[in-house]
């Protein structure tokens, strides 16, 4: 029996310290010399996308393809410095419960996360984890996080030729934010939220995953989910 895992990043297997965040914010100053802020947003669980779209928007600037990539760009350079400056790291459990998951051959992992391509790459790099992810799906490919999910299923059947858009009850999406479960729900997945990250325990639960976790030190509670216990 099959199984694929559909991984968030931020606050799910790595801690940034913000870094994403500051990037953005210099990255719009240096391309546009706009001074920007987050108010009025709320960041976790989002695309990078829908996030500079929005500040695109609301600083008054043309939500252009063109501008997106431009900010994309600068926002890549300077994640790389940002990733260097804060107290990253990865939450307890993750890198072996990666590794549990790829040493099964009926494992398959992928990422279905708001970063932007080069982004994920940035950060899973510090880590050494971009070897655990032969595919994903990303910010870049659409502003509503709830679009990415049949991406990440498509791009997961070219990649290891099995199509889980007919058993979506075998692919388990898992993420820190409520974002994330809906996205998951919205392609008929099993869930499971992390109480890692952006949003609480008590906030996750009222979204009613299929398994809610203090962090992955609880990995045999994903593997009993995996084989059905
Ligand atoms: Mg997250």
């Amino acid at each position: 029996m099959k199984s694929l895992l559909l991984w968030d990043i931020d606050g799910t297997l790595v801690n940034a310290d913000g870094a994403g965040r500051r990037a953005m914010l210099l990255a719009m100053g240096d391309c546009f010399g706009a001074e920007v802020s987050y108010d009025g947003f709320e960041i976790a669980g989002c695309t990078d996308r829908q996030l500079l779209e929005w500040l695109l928007t609301r600083h008054n600037l043309v939500k252009s393809e063109k501008n997106f990539q431009k900010c994309s760009a600068r926002y890549i350079e300077l994640l790389k410095i940002e990733m260097g400056r804060g107290n990253i790291h990865t939450y307890d459990g993750v890198e072996s419960i990666l590794q549990t998951a790829d040493r099964n051959p009926d494992t398959f992992q992928g990422l279905l996360t708001g970063n932007l391509s080069e982004a994920a790459r940035v950060k899973l790099d510090c880590f050494d984890l971009n070897q655990y992810f032969a595919f994903g799906a990303y910010g870049e490919d659409s502003a509503d996080r709830n679009a990415l999910g049949p991406i990440a299923l498509e791009r997961a059947r070219r990649t290891h030729n099995h199509d889980f858009e007919k058993q979506p009850e075998r692919v388990f999406v898992i993420g820190d934010t409520i974002r994330d479960i809906s996205c998951g729900q919205a392609i008929g997945a099993s869930t499971i939220a992390v109480a890692t990250g952006f949003h609480s325990r008590k906030k996750l639960a009222v979204c009613k995953p299929t398994i809610l976790l203090d962090d992955f030190t609880q990995a045999s509670e994903v593997f009993a989910l995996l084989n059905g216990a």
